[in-house]
This record gives C-alpha cells, structure tokens and sequence, in this order.
C-alpha cells in the first residue's frame, strides 16, 4: 500500500513503509521549525535505511532567504558524510522542492527525492517546472510525491496559529 504516487524514474529502491516512516520525520521537523516562529517545511537525509541528516526552513531564524529545508539538510548530510556527492541519499522533504534545492540535489546528484506537498507556484520537480528530470541536465532524479500528502498539508494551518 503505497501512499505516495510514484513519477517517473523507475522503481522505488526503499520499501513503502519506509516513505512513510521518513516522511512522518520530516513532518516532525517542520513541526520543531513552526514552534521556532518558521513556516514549517522539514527535511531529512536518508542513506541505507538510516536518517543521516535532518533540518527546517530558517529563512527567519537566520535571516537568510536561502535557508530551505531541503539545502540545510543536504549540506548537513554532506558534512556528516565528508562527501562532495551523495549518490545514495533519499531526500525527503514536506514540500516540493524550488528551483535552488532541486539545482542543488542536482549538483550533488542525489539519486531520490520524497515530497509530500506539491507546489504548482515555485515547485521545480514536477509542480511548476521539471528541472529534477529535465532531458538536457548531466544527472536526473528520481521523484516520488503525495507521501503523507494531506498529513503536510495541515502543517500550513500551524503557521498561521499563534507561535
Ligand atoms: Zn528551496
């Protein structure tokens, strides 16, 4: 029973439990980045069936417009791993990725992207635009949406609660 729906890119390499399990992680993490006054988006770094890297969106926190969720645990994952390129890591992440992370998964030619929330705005893994598979690009990823869809749709509602 997979919740996800899966895009192209061939088969999934973890199990469906597993997409479910990380994806619940990463809600988690979106969760600690709301109570922190952030609009909650999480991310977790995912190698061998084993969480390496996690983080939230700190755009606020740290007053910087690039502190996605998905690019602090990427280079968090990189630093644990000492690692320039992460070929075996699956990123999953609450919210589909923009135009910088996925550029970003691209350059470190992650194999897997996870998300649970498309966005047709600014979303650039299948939402707005398809740069995570675009022809044209050296390395595409795979990428699998709606892993506890509707779960990480109710995070936007704590964003606008009271912090
Ligand atoms: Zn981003």
């Amino acid at each position: 029973m997979l919740a996800g729906r899966e895009a192209v890119g061939g088969p999934a390499r973890l199990r469906p439990v597993n997409y479910e399990l990380y994806m619940a992680e990463a809600i988690a993490e979106a969760r600690r980045g709301a109570e922190e006054g952030e609009t909650p988006i999480g991310a977790v770094a995912v190698l061998d069936d084993a969480m390496i890297a996690r983080d939230h969106r700190r755009i606020l926190l740290q007053r910087d417009p690039t502190a996605h969720a998905v690019l602090l645990t990427l280079q968090a994952a990189a630093r644990k791993l000492d690692a320039k390129r992460l070929p075996e890591i699956t990123l999953f992440t609450t919210h589909e990725p923009c135009a910088m992370c996925v550029g970003a998964l691209l350059e470190a030619q992650v194999r897997t992207l996870v998300y649970a929330v498309p966005d047709m705005e600014r979303g650039a893994a299948g939402g707005a635009v398809q740069l995570a598979r675009a022809p044209g690009m050296p390395h595409q990823i795979s990428v699998i949406s709606g892993v506890r869809e509707d779960e990480a749709r109710k995070l936007s509602a704590i964003a606008s609660a009271p912090a």
